[in-house]
Order: C-alpha cells, then sequence, then structure tokens
C-alpha cells in the first residue's frame, strides 16, 4: 500500500529558485517537502554564474524584483556569507566608444530614477577600479549594488538551512487534482506526496510540470557558454565587468547565437566568461565557435587575459520565457498551483524576491504582496502566442 507523504506545500525543483522558495516558505511557518529528480542545484543553477546583478535591467518589474532580491540577499549574506561565496563587488559596465558611453548613461539615468546606484565613470577612473583593462576605453558606469554567490553553494545552504524534507532522485510524473481541479498533491516515480499546494520550481522544465496540472507555460531553453581559466591571484578582475552591449543580448528575442563580453572573477581563482545566448532547444554539443568568441570578447577587455590558460567550458540552459519575465505566483486556473520558474539569465539573482513573494502567496493569499504579481501572473500567455 502507498501511503505517502503528507506536507504544506510540495516544492518542485531543487535548483537556486526552489531552495529559496523553500526556505522562505519554511520560515513563514509551512511544513515543506523539496523534490528533485536529480540532486540540489543538479539543473541550471549548476550550470551558470552568480552574478546578483541591478546593472544589466531597465526600470521595470524585473528590476524591482532584482532590487528586492538584492536586499533579501543582503540578509541572507550576513546568515551565510562566506559559506556561499558571496562577494558585495560590485559591477563595472564598460562601453567601448563615445556613443557607446552616451548610451549606456542614458540607460543609468533610467535605472537611477528607479532605486539604482549608478556611478558614472570616466575613462582615466575606470583604471582605478579595473587596472587590468584595455586601454584606451572612454569609460562606464560603476554599479555598487552588483552581487555575487556561488550558486550551487548557495542552493544547498539555503535548502539545509529551510529545514525541508528533501527528497531527491524522484521524479514527479503527475499533479493530483481533487474532482474540482484543485491541487491534492503530486505524484513521484518513488510515490505519492499529498499537499494542498505545489511550487513549480522546475526552472527551464517549469513548462512540463506546469502541463502536468493542465496549465500551459511556455519555457524555453536559452543556451549558454562558460568560459573558465586556470586560477589566478586574487584581484585581478576586482568587480563583475561587462560590455555595454551585453544589455541589449540579454534583452534580445532573437533564436539565434550572441555574444558579448562578460568577465569575472571567483573566490577560488578561476575566471568565468561569459556570455553567449542562442535557442537550439536541448542541443548539448559543444561549440568551439561560441567558445572562440567569448575567448575573443574578453581578451578585448582585459588583454591580459592572452597569456591565460582555459581550463575548461560548460554549458547550461537559461529558462527562457517569451517576454524575459519570470511566472509568478498563483495560477488561477489551477487551485493550489503556484509557479516560480522562467528566470531566463537572472535566475541566481531574483530567487530570494521570488522565495518571498511565493512564501507571501501561500501564507497570506488575500494580502498584497510586497511587489505587484500583475506581470508575473502565469496565465498571461495564450498557447498561440508561444
Ligand atoms: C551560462 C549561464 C550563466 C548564467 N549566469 C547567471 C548569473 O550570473 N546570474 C543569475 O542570476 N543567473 C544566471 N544564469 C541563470 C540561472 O542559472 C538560472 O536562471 C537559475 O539557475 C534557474 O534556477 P531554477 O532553480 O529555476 O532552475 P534549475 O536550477 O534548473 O532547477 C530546476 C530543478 O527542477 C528539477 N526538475 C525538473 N522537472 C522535474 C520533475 N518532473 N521532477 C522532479 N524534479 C524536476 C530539475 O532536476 C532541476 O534541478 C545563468 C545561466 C546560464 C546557463
Amino acid at each position: 500500500m502507498n501511503v505517502g507523504l503528507t506536507c504544506d506545500v510540495v516544492v518542485v525543483g531543487a535548483g537556486m529558485v526552489g531552495a529559496a522558495c523553500a526556505l522562505y516558505a519554511a520560515r513563514a511557518g509551512l511544513d515543506v517537502i523539496l523534490v528533485d529528480r536529480g540532486p540540489v542545484a543538479g539543473g541550471t543553477t549548476g550550470a551558470g554564474e552568480g552574478n546578483l546583478l541591478v546593472s544589466d535591467k531597465e526600470p521595470g518589474p524585473e528590476l524591482d524584483l532584482a532590487l528586492l532580491s538584492g536586499r533579501l540577499w543582503g540578509e541572507l549574506a550576513r546568515e551565510f556569507g562566506a559559506a556561499i561565496e558571496y562577494e558585495a563587488k560590485g559591477g563595472v559596465v564598460v562601453a567601448s566608444s563615445p556613443g557607446g558611453l552616451a548610451a549606456l548613461e542614458r540607460f543609468a539615468e533610467g535605472q537611477r530614477a528607479a532605486g539604482v546606484v549608478a556611478e558614472p565613470v570616466a575613462g582615466d577612473t575606470l583604471y582605478d577600479l579595473e587596472p587590468h583593462l584595455a586601454p584606451g576605453l572612454p569609460g562606464g558606469v560603476h554599479y555598487p549594488q552588483d552581487r555575487q554567490v556561488m550558486p550551487a553553494l548557495a542552493a544547498a545552504h539555503l535548502t539545509r538551512a529551510s529545514g525541508a524534507r528533501l527528497l531527491t532522485g524522484r521524479t514527479v510524473t503527475a499533479v493530483l487534482r481533487t474532482r474540482d481541479g484543485a491541487v491534492r498533491g503530486v505524484r513521484t516515480d518513488r510515490g505519492d506526496i499529498h499537499a494542498p499546494a505545489i511550487v513549480n520550481a522546475a526552472g527551464t522544465w517549469g513548462g512540463e510540470l506546469a502541463a502536468l496540472a493542465g496549465a500551459h507555460l511556455p519555457v524555453l531553453p536559452r543556451r549558454g557558454f562558460v568560459l573558465v581559466t586556470e586560477p589566478l591571484p586574487p584581484r585581478k578582475v576586482r568587480h563583475k565587468v561587462y560590455a555595454a552591449d551585453y544589455v541589449a543580448d540579454v534583452a534580445s528575442d532573437s533564436a539565434a547565437l550572441q555574444t558579448s563580453p562578460v568577465v569575472e572573477g571567483t573566490a577560488a581563482g578561476p575566471i568565468l566568461i561569459g556570455a553567449s545566448r542562442e535557442r537550439v532547444g536541448f542541443d548539448r554539443t559543444f561549440s568551439l565557435p561560441v567558445v572562440r568568441a567569448l575567448a575573443a570578447g574578453a581578451t578585448r577587455l582585459f588583454p591580459f587575459l592572452t597569456d591565460v590558460r582555459a581550463m575548461r567550458s560548460y554549458l547550461g540552459f537559461r529558462p527562457y520565457m517569451p517576454d524575459h519575465l519570470p511566472a509568478i505566483g498563483p495560477d488561477p486556473r489551477v487551485p493550489g498551483l503556484h509557479h516560480a520558474c522562467g528566470h531566463e539569465g537572472a535566475g541566481i539573482g531574483l530567487a530570494t524576491g521570488t522565495g518571498h513573494l511565493i512564501a507571501q502567496a501561500l501564507t497570506a493569499p488575500g494580502k498584497t504582496p510586497d511587489l505587484d504579481l500583475t506581470p508575473f501572473r502565469p496565465d498571461r500567455f495564450t498557447e498561440e502566442a508561444a
């Protein structure tokens, strides 16, 4: 006889977003089970980078979520700090031409109006911030609120601190529903879990999980490669540094390959070089042209990297939604189903705000949440538009 487990809420997906949902839901007093078909951080969380950025976001709901998330990361840093390799290092966005700098400064002006600290940096001051940048750059913008964590460690520590029951190696195969359609749990390949609420934190596979509950959610994979150098002495690259055209790439709807240089040091020593974006399904084939383009972009920004060896590269699939916004909150089509997925290239940064808002929706559904969830509504897509 399969008696099954019982709890207040099942969180499906033990990536960064699921871990944050589990933490905030448990701290709000709920009995949580966190279930994943693989290990903690075995999805995109273990295959990306850990920048917590406000700098690349234009004014709007995603930036509001990033600012909320940044405040919450700051609180968690006091608790987890070095264990999750949290560094409030700041970001520097670099322009390569006077025209590019003017556009970057206009972008920063809008961000400042929305509450972002964005400090213009003239050409010579740029080299005080980043002494090893290529000579002759016209300037950039410094974003002190940009930070960094190590995503797999952050997901693991938040999961452990949540006290949630963690069930790894279990695939959710069905969503159990009452006769009137409300959620009553999930079926897994190793037994049922009964709960009146589910959080879909299945990342790039969030659309599949939604479909198990009969709900349409167009989450698509957007592939990205990361190039990892040999370990270097600290402070060769002091901030998260990227070229101004990165922002346009992030916002682009094109399925074609885009690369723009993003360079960051890590606590462990290697430098991580991104960022590529392309929609090629779940194709895991190594691409030399993409990795070459990443290396070329990074050495244009930091010429000393020409003499540094690349040790390896890896890839991941960002959970892409057609309007570049995640799905967060209750699904009006399926009572009890909540979504917390589709954060594309920002799911590490946005995880804390998402977890906090999901906990609010679960525990005080009638109350106004700290952020308006309307832009994140999971039912905002029609099937034809996907
Ligand atoms: C190259 C690259 C660089 C990136 N850089 C950054 C960055 O600097 N900053 C940033 O904020 N973000 C970055 N991202 C994006 C970030 O990694 C993702 O947005 C984030 O990891 C998504 O987390 P998640 O928890 O939603 O999904 P995931 O980590 O993918 O977790 C989803 C989990 O759900 C599980 N699952 C799915 N279906 C089922 C099922 N049926 N049953 C049980 N379990 C299931 C999966 O096994 C998986 O573990 C980057 C991504 C890439 C690819």
